[in-house]
C-alpha cells in the first residue's frame, strides 16, 4: 500500500478547470491495425517499458486520494493484455469505499463475447465500442482483419448485462461517411447512444490523414437531411456534444477536436501504458511517472500531481493539410489512449 502524503480531494489546474477523470492506456497493443490509428507494421513498446498492472494500481490509488472520480481503461486494445480483469477488479474497491464512481472501457470489442460477464463482475459500469461501419468489406478495409461478426456478437453479449454502452464511430471521408445513418439507427435501435469521431492527427500511419478527414460539422448537415436534431441536456464526462434524435429518441454526440475547440470544459487527464502523464491529448507536454514511482518517493509523485495541475495547457492545436506526413504529435492515440 502506498502512503499517502495529502488527502487534498480536488485537483483545479491552472484555468480554474476541475479535474477529475483519469484515462490510463493499459497496452499500446492491439489485435486490429485500424488504418487512421496506427500504421499496419506498427512497432510496439517493448515490455520493460510498459507499467506493471501493479504499479498502474498505485497511480490510481494515488490519483483517487486526490480527487479522481473516474478511471476510463483504454488502450491499444486493453482486453488483449493479461491481467486486466485482476486490474479491474482491485480498482473495484475504490467504488465500494465511495472514493471512485465510475470504471469504464472502452474496446473494440472483438473480445467482448468472452469478457462481458467477468467485466460487469469485475465493476465496470460503461463501455464504449468503437465500430465504424456494419459492413464487412469495410470493416477489413478500415481494420485489415476480419473480425466485424465477432464484434457483433460480443456485442449481443455485452446488452444481457445491463452496462451504458455507447458505441463512437472515427467518421473517414474515404470509407464510411455515407453508412453514417445507417449506423445511428442500428445504434439506437440496440438501445446505444453513439458518438461520431473526427480523425486526429496523432502518430504516422501509412496514408495521407487528409484523404480521411471530413469534418463532423459537414456530416451533422448530412445526418440532418435524415434525422431531426436536438439540443440534448445529456452529458457525460467525455468530450460529446449531444443531439436527441426525434425519429429515435436516443442521442448522437459530435466530438469535433478539429472543427471546433472543446478544450474549455476538459476535466481529463491521461497516462500512457509507459507512465507518461499527458494532460491534454494534443500537446506533448508530459511528466514521467514511471521514473517516480519506480522511484518510490511517494512525495515527488505528488508534487508531479501538482505540477500537471499548474502546467495542463488551456487548448489543444491540432490541424490537418494535404500531406502531412510527419504530424506534430509523433505519439499515436493506441500509446496515449482514447
Ligand atoms: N482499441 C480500443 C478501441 O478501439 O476502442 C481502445 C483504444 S482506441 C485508441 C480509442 C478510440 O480512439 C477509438 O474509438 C478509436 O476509434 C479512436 N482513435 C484512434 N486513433 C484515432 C485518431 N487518430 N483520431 C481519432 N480517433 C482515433
Ligand atoms: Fe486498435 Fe483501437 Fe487503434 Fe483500432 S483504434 S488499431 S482497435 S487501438
Amino acid at each position: 500500500m502506498l502512503k499517502i502524503p495529502n488527502r487534498n480531494n480536488i485537483l483545479i489546474d491552472n484555468y480554474g478547470r476541475k479535474i477529475d477523470y483519469l484515462r490510463i492506456s493499459v497496452t499500446d497493443r492491439c489485435n486490429l491495425r485500424c488504418t487512421y490509428c496506427m500504421p499496419e507494421k506498427m512497432k510496439f513498446m517493448s515490455k520493460k517499458d510498459i507499467l506493471s498492472f501493479d504499479e498502474m494500481y498505485q497511480l490510481c490509488e494515488h490519483f483517487i486520494a486526490r480527487g479522481i472520480k473516474k478511471i476510463r481503461i483504454t488502450g491499444g486494445e486493453p482486453l488483449v493484455r493479461k491481467g486486466i480483469l485482476e486490474f479491474i477488479n482491485n480498482l473495484k474497491s475504490f467504488k465500494n469505499m465511495n472514493m471512485l464512481d465510475e470504471i469504464t472501457l472502452t474496446t473494440n470489442g472483438t473480445l467482448l463475447e468472452d469478457y462481458s460477464q467477468e467485466l460487469k463482475n469485475s465493476g465496470i459500469d460503461r463501455i464504449n465500442i468503437s465500430l465504424d461501419t456494419l459492413n464487412e468489406e469495410t470493416f477489413e478495409k478500415i481494420t485489415r482483419r476480419k473480425n466485424l461478426k465477432k464484434v457483433l456478437r460480443g456485442i449481443d453479449e455485452a446488452k444481457k448485462y445491463n452496462f451504458k454502452l455507447k458505441i463512437n464511430t472515427v467518421v473517414l471521408k474515404d470509407s464510411n461517411i455515407d453508412e453514417i445513418p445507417e449506423l445511428i439507427y442500428w445504434s439506437h435501435k440496440n438501445g446505444m447512444d453513439i458518438s461520431l469521431i473526427e480523425t486526429m492527427p496523432l502518430g504516422d500511419i501509412d496514408g495521407d490523414r487528409y484523404d480521411q478527414f471530413f469534418s463532423i460539422n459537414e456530416m451533422r448537415k448530412k445526418i440532418e437531411k435524415k434525422f431531426t436534431l436536438t439540443k440534448s441536456s445529456y452529458t457525460t464526462s467525455g468530450p460529446s456534444d449531444y443531439y436527441k434524435v426525434k425519429e429515435t429518441g436516443k442521442n448522437v454526440g459530435f466530438i469535433t477536436p478539429l472543427s471546433n475547440n472543446f478544450c474549455s470544459s476538459c476535466n481529463r487527464i491521461r497516462v500512457t501504458c509507459t507512465g507518461m502523464l499527458y494532460m491534454c491529448l494534443g500537446q506533448d507536454d508530459k511528466i514521467d511517472f514511471k521514473t517516480i514511482l519506480r522511484s518510490k518517493d511517494y512525495i515527488k509523485l505528488d508534487a508531479a500531481i501538482n505540477l500537471a495541475m499548474r502546467i495542463k495547457p488551456e487548448k489543444h492545436e491540432f490541424s490537418i493539410k494535404p500531406r502531412m506526413k510527419n504530424t506534430k504529435i509523433e505519439r499515436h492515440m493506441s500509446v496515449t489512449g482514447g
